[in-house]
Order: structure tokens, then sequence, then C-alpha cells
């Protein structure tokens, strides 16, 4: 919040003026915490390198069992009209909450009178899938969506890409809709498997991509996006390295640090399934906001100019939906980042039919 604070710095003189800004400033963080609206905050408080290159939005926020409401993001760069959705746990009831909540209202929409709105969407600007891996809750929309989906490529790690084959598109639990595994194939998806750190282009988008494996029950994934000298990573479900053991998150935490030597990171989506009551035994490959905070404590400690973090939009996923009565997990998860954010980390809440640009 400190170093918040000083962005007033930049922008405005005078100690009156600048109190009057900390307090509008805090307002407008405050707004963007607890209702997690898209970033309105005027110009004026925003430093001289911060402007928008990419759109994230949001069509399913939570980590199950909402179904209708589940782990799935679109991302481009605001030079163009398309985009990739990270995960598609929630597919077209994502794009309709989206649609109604007027996100895609900057998107040079091509009208196609043979297609509804969310056909559109769907059809003409979804120019792939990335991936994370196989459970449910990440690919049950792009499943549920397949036989009226047009033709584009899935991308993920070799083995995400064979659980999907496995599991679901084995004729069995459902068609096969891509160009592999059980016959006969059904051609409409082209299964691309992604080579651990190392970068593709995403075909029909101006993206690059570089996948790292995460740690998770099966393997799961984190997508460095780049677009010319800007960053944006998605991080599928994870462990903390502590509990896993396998360091893959201080990985892709050093890769973010040296990109960023030349490179702008401008935010980043990650999950944070529990809150802080839930003990280490039972978080099943999750995090917790004491194990974010932990991970993301370690990632500034690489970074030599802390500035940086001032213009990193941390956008919070995967919640778990609860039955249980009484207080909110997102309300308790949002106290607890608050309560530990001593490095001043933007954090936002994700939420279904939200758009943010970063
Ligand atoms: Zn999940
Ligand atoms: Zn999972």
């Amino acid at each position: 919040m400190v170093k918040l604070l000083q962005l007033n710095k930049y922008t405005f003189a005078g100690t009156q003026l600048k109190k009057i800004c900390s307090c509008v400033f805090l307002f407008v963080l405050s707004c963007r915490l607890h209702s997690a609206q898209p970033i309105t905050s005027p110009e004026t408080l925003t430093p001289p390198d911060t402007s928008p290159v990419f759109e994230l939005v949001t069509l399913g926020d939570a980590g199950g069992i909402q179904d209708g409401n589940l782990s799935a993001f679109l991302l481009r760069a605001l030079s163009e009209p398309n985009y990739i959705a990270l995960d598609a746990g929630t597919l077209v009831n994502g794009i309709n909450v989206a649609l109604s909540n007027n996100a895609f209202e900057a998107l040079p929409v091509i009208t196609d009178k043979t297609l509804s709105a969310p056909g559109n969407i769907l059809h003409h600007h979804i120019k792939g899938y990335l991936i994370s891996h196989g459970h449910l809750d990440h690919v049950a929309g792009l499943l549920i969506a397949s036989p009226d989906d047009n033709e584009k490529p899935i991308y993920a790690l070799k083995s995400v890409n064979q659980t999907m084959s496995d599991t679901y598109f084995n004729w069995q639990a459902w068609a096969n809709f891509t160009d592999r595994g059980t016959p006969p194939l059904l051609n409409k998806y082209q299964v691309i498997d992604l080579a651990p750190q190392k970068s593709l282009r995403l075909k029909n988008t101006q993206l690059q991509v570089t996948a790292f494996s995460l740690s998770h029950p099966l393997e799961s994934t984190a997508f460095v996006i780049e677009y010319q000298d800007n960053l944006f990573v998605y991080f599928g479900d994870t462990g903390p390295d502590e509990v896993e053991e396998q360091g893959k998150l201080a990985t892709v935490w050093r890769y973010l640090a040296k990109q960023m030597q030349t490179k702008k990171l401008k935010g980043l989506v990650i999950e944070v399934s529990f809150d802080n009551r839930q003990t280490d035994n039972l978080l099943f490959g999750h995090l917790t906001p004491k194990w974010l905070m932990s991970e993301l404590t370690y990632f500034y400690s690489l970074v030599d100019n802390k500035q940086q973090f001032q213009n990193i939009q941390v956008i919070i996923s995967h919640i778990k939906y609860s039955l249980k009565s009484g207080l909110d997990p997102r309300d308790k998860i949002q106290q607890e980042l608050q309560q530990g954010n001593t490095l001043g980390f933007n954090f936002i809440l994700a939420k279904q039919g939200q758009r943010i640009i970063f």
C-alpha cells in the first residue's frame, strides 16, 4: 500500500493535493479489491509507462463446484480482435455473462449474421485453447461446446493432451473431435504439444506462448504469454513449492525475473483455492493466501527493480465455491490477502464477466 501511495508523487505536487489524491487512489483501489470491477482509475493516477496492452475477460472465476462458472479466461492484445482461451471450464455460459456485462464493447466484433452474439465470439474471435491440465473444472466448457465449435488448435503440454485423448475424446466420454487418438478422428481440433520452456507463436494471433510444468495431482501448466516486449502469465492449478518439493514455481519466477530485465510483466492470473485455515496436508496441489504471499515474496526478492511490481496486476482465480453457510470464501480470502500484503501487490479477485485491461 505504501508503495502504491508513492505513485502519486509522479503526477502531483503539494502536500494537500497529494493527500486528496492518496484518498482517491485508496478509494479506487479498495473499490477494485472489493467489487473486482474493471480497472477504471483515472489516467492521472497512472504512472507514465502503464498504457494498457492486454485485455482479459473472465469467463469463469471459480475452482469448482459451481457449474457455469469454472476456470476460463480470454486474453488478447488490444491491438487485435483475436483471443486465446486460457482453460475452458466454462465457455458459452461465460461468454453470455461477459456479453451481458458489455465486456466485449471495445472489441471490433465480426458480425456474422448466421451466428448469435456468443456464436460470433466463439467462432470468430477465439483462435485457440491453452489447457493447463485435464481436470474437468478446466475443460468442461470446451467439451460441451465442441459439437458446435469451429476448427481451432488446442495447445497443451504432451501429458495434458494425452489425458484429454485418453479420458474425454475417446468415443466413450465424448466423441473425438480432435486429430489424434481413438478413431474415427473428426479433426475439428488440431492438438499441438507444447515443449516445456520453448516459445511458440499462437496461430492467428500476435501472441507467443512459453509453457512451464506445475505441481498438482496431475501435471499442470503455467503459460507465459508474450506480445512485443510485454508479458502476461496464466498459472493453472498449482501447489506451493515448499509443500510440493519440486521447485516448479521457482523455475517460473526465475524465468520471469530474468525476462523483466528487458520486458514488462503486465499481469498474472494465479489461483488461491482455499483460505488460510486449510492445512498443508489438505491442499491437494493448491494455494492459500499465505502460500501465495510466500511465493510472491520469493519472486519479489529476485527482481532488482522493485518499482516494476507497481504495474503488475495480480488476478486471483479458482476460489472454491462453498455450500456452507457463513462467510463467503471470496471475502475471507480477500481479507487474508490484504492482511498479508506487506509488499504492496495489486490484487484483483477475478469475477465472471469482468473485463480488465492492463
Ligand atoms: Zn481446478
Ligand atoms: Zn486441478
